[in-house]
């Protein structure tokens, strides 16, 4: 494309994505191709010859669009909401238009220093601890700061990295003569938990670090107690295993419970270990001060975690984590190579956030974030969270109202997790005992064929949650575009 090109299809790409956006609560949500449609619908190789932009955008339209989900309708209540908005999709542009590898503050100044001045305005708007934040009130580098990671799962891994890091070099210095298989065992007894409602991404960065992870059994409400995680460590400190992690959720992934936070903390601090806070989702409310009283506890956290992306307005992919101690990280991280080498980077006087991530190379996030942050302003931000939790609210008082159905965890965001009601089961089959394994064996099916039927007519997209073996009905609202006329 020639840049005169490029302004004609750029402009029509625009109004494409407007009109898409303008029309998009009346399409169906799920997306209803097959497995493999793509494949049978393209060419096997690349064309030889350049082909026209027209061309491919009549492909896009007449081929890939058939498969795109659509996470931006106002009637998508699957999983978590995964927000885009128009100034977040127009930072995605000037980003692309500014691409690099922005590594190191030298080979991109505004998007490293872009990045740590956004992060700092997003923590100040969720009431953040100040030792989470880059700057001092005195305009001073504290230890602390945010850095972008691609998802809440990297962030977990940079988490459990530096803890790792953290903890052996403890080791080495209270062993100075430690032979090399002394350190092999010694990771190898690293132990870190989360509950059996972490997200996965706990899990899978122990994976990645090669640690022991225990997801300790939650209480009734589905929440990480202080008891509980002190038995499982008691326990595992007797099989010689070592606690160095432990991650605390604020709003989980199947049913937004919020874990024991200050229970928590006492024993991170009791066993000495890592506190890292995942409210990939739920976090975004913190911009809400009434929320806040929430998450008490978090404050002696070592990292914190949440994904702007989900429901704070922001185009994918934008992951904040801030930690108290920089120094965990980029001691972790930070390789050096001849080829880094830069004056910038000697001075001390600015920070390469190549050495706070796996990757090496970053794209400028920030942009869109700062985008999002300055056009909705912090006003509109908490407008967004108190209409959509007020949406919930309002469909929990419907449900409740109806009688036919449940609303089986708190409402405390924008998840509603809704059973059939068993007695409307029990009522239908006239049975007097509610327990009995029959009614319970029909209410399993029931919500089941609840869900399946809602995925069949399409009107909206619903996941659902196993709770106890019964499949539960996981309406997460949060999309910009649900409003009076979706909900
Ligand atoms: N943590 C929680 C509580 C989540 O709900 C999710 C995803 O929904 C994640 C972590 C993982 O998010 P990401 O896709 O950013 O890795």
């Amino acid at each position: 494309l020639t840049s005169e090109e490029f302004r004609q299809k750029g402009k029509e790409i625009i109004d494409f994505i407007a009109d898409y956006y303008d029309n998009l609560n009346q399409v169906q949500p799920l997306s209803q191709v097959k497995p493999n449609f793509l494949y049978d619908l393209l060419p096997k190789e690349a064309p030889e010859e350049p082909e026209s932009f027209d061309q491919v955008m009549a492909d896009f339209n007449s081929k890939i669009m058939p498969g795109i989900t659509h996470w931006q309708s106002g009637n998508f209540y699957g999983y978590y909401p995964a927000n885009s908005t128009y100034p977040g999709i127009l930072g995605e542009m000037l980003s692309a238009m500014a691409t690099g590898v922005g590594f190191s503050w030298i080979n991109m100044p505004s998007l490293t220093e872009l990045e740590t001045i956004t992060l700092d305005w997003v923590g100040k708007l969720l009431g953040l601890e100040q030792g989470f934040l880059s700057f001092k009130p005195d305009g001073t580098a504290g230890e602390g700061g945010g850095v972008i990671q691609g998802t809440a799962s990297e962030a977990i891994i940079v988490a459990m990295l530096a803890a790792r890091n953290k903890k052996v070099q403890e080791y080495i210095e209270e062993h100075p003569n430690h032979t090399e298989e002394d350190l092999v065992l010694f990771k190898s007894k690293l132990v870190a938990y989360g509950s059996d409602q972490t997200h996965s991404s706990g899990e899978k960065a122990s994976i990645v670090i090669e640690c022991n992870f225990r997801g300790v059994k939650t209480d009734g409400s589905k929440r990480l107690t202080k008891e509980s995680l002190s038995k499982a460590i008691e326990e595992d400190k007797a099989k010689g295993l070592i606690p160095f992690f432990v991650v605390a959720t604020f709003g989980t992934t199947a049913t937004a419970a919020i874990d024991d936070f200050p229970g928590i903390a006492e024993v991170a601090e009791k066993e000495e270990l890592w506190y890292h806070v995942d409210g990939a989702y739920a976090a975004a409310a913190l911009v809400c001060p009434e929320f806040r009283p929430l998450i008490d506890g978090y404050q002696t956290a070592d990292s914190f975690n949440f994904n702007p992306h989900k429901w704070l307005l922001t185009n994918f992919d934008v992951s904040a984590l801030y930690v108290k101690k920089s120094s965990y990280i980029t001691s972790a991280l930070t390789i050096h190579r001849d080829y880094y080498r830069n004056k910038a980077t000697s001075s001390g006087l600015v920070r390469d956030y190549k050495d706070w991530q796996i990757p090496l190379g970053r794209r400028f996030r920030a942009l869109k974030l700062w985008m999002v942050l300055r056009t909705f302003g912090a006003r509109g931000l908490r407008n967004h969270i108190r209409r959509t939790v007020g949406y919930a609210k309002w469909l929990e008082s419907q449900l409740k109202a109806d009688g036919r159905f449940k609303v089986v965890c708190p409402v405390d965001f924008s998840l509603l997790i809704v059973q059939i009601n068993k007695q409307t089961i029990a009522d239908k089959l006239g049975a007097t005992d509610i327990d009995s394994e029959h009614v319970h064996s029909v209410f399993v099916k029931a919500n089941a064929a609840l869900h399946a039927r809602i995925l069949e007519q399409n009107t909206v997209f619903i996941t659902t949650c196993d709770l106890d073996g019964v499949t539960s009905i996981h309406i997460a609202i949060g999309a910009p575009l649900s409003d009076e006329d979706t909900m």
